[in-house]
């Protein structure tokens, strides 16, 4: 009953009146053994022909992917026509050692950064900055622009970063990002439109002027979902969980459930104004595609699905 209500609250276009204009990115973490590289591969050949704006490739915590993320990126820039963006966290290392990275992927072929602080190392006492290193994200935004005409993309949290006093002091933390010279913000995954549209708003009174593209979380795993969640404070519904019960041994009908929910998202996010989404993949390729076709987004790019349309 809920999720109806919710529906009617939020109402928009039907799919089939979605697409044509909108555009889309793609979130993926370097793999960890040749089968995952391989899935990697497989889920970038099925993405990669709905022309999305860029792949970008996570950094481990504490820069532990260091080279796992150079190779994806350097590759994807190498071998397919889709830009690559690296992710890149301040995490214990110096300025110089991150500023070396950065060189390595402008000389890679590499333009575009997504520039993070990260995360405190496990077991730490909150986050601290490392004495010779940037120390946030906006500094990082900051170095990069120093060295080399990125495009730099930063996070956004629309449920406020779990390390800030408040909404008010994320927003400033923003947009000293926006300032710094970061061209747009991706959101943390979030699963109620509301949520973003009231983030939106705020971060234009707060005179954000960068675009802010949602973050879209296809839920793979309910389990997997929920610890990230907790470590990111982020809601899950009740409505959201009610909806996982029972098919725990039925993949298939978790898949369709999963991707009506995320392109249900879109679709109200759409009527709202949204025009670009960026997914989380979890190297999953299948669940991020139902959705984009369903925002008819297809193989050929945006033109040819008007056209077709
Ligand atoms: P920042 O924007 O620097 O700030 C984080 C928090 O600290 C904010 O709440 C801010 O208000 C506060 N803060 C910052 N500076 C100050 C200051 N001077 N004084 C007071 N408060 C301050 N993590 C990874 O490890 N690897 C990834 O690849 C990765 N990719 C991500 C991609 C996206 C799209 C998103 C949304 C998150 C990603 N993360 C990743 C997670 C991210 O690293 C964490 O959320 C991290 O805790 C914060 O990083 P940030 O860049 O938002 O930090």
């Amino acid at each position: 009953r809920q999720v109806n209500e919710a529906v009617l609250a939020h109402d928009g276009p039907l799919y089939a009146d979605v697409g044509g204009d909108v555009d889309v990115s793609f979130e993926f973490s370097p793999p960890k053994t040749d089968k995952a590289e391989e899935n990697l591969w497989q889920s970038i050949a099925t993405l990669q022909p709905l022309s999305p704006r860029f792949l970008s490739v996570t950094y481990g915590a504490g820069g532990s992917t260091r080279d796992r993320t150079h190779a994806t990126v350097a590759r994807i820039a190498r071998e397919t026509d889709v830009p690559a963006a690296a992710h890149l966290t301040c995490v214990e290392a110096t300025r110089e050692e991150l500023d070396a990275i950065a060189q390595e992927y402008w000389a890679a072929g590499v333009r575009h950064i997504v520039a993070l602080r990260g995360d405190a190392p496990a077991g730490a006492d909150g986050y601290a900055p490392h004495p010779g290193g940037y120390e946030n994200a906006a500094a990082l935004v900051a170095g990069l622009r120093r060295l080399h005409p990125f495009e730099i993309s930063v996070a956004a949290y629309p449920e406020c970063h779990p390390d800030s006093i408040d909404a008010a002091a994320d927003l400033d933390n923003l947009k000293r990002k926006i300032d710094a010279g970061a061209n747009r913000a991706i959101t943390q995954f979030f699963f109620e439109p509301d949520t973003f549209f009231r983030y939106r708003d705020a971060a234009a009174a707060a005179g954000i002027t960068a675009e802010i593209v949602p973050g879209i979380m296809p839920i793979a795993s309910v389990a997997g979902v929920m610890r990230m969640a907790a470590m990111c404070q982020t809601d899950v519904p009740a409505w959201l969980t009610r909806l996982f019960e029972g098919l725990d041994d039925r993949p298939a009908a978790r898949q369709l459930v999963a991707a009506t929910v995320a392109a249900e998202l879109c679709r109200k996010l759409y009527a709202g104004g949204v025009k670009q989404f960026h997914f989380y993949t979890m190297n999953k390729a299948e669940l991020s595609f139902a959705i984009c076709h369903l925002l008819g987004v297809r193989a050929g790019g945006a033109a040819q699905a008007k056209v077709a349309a």
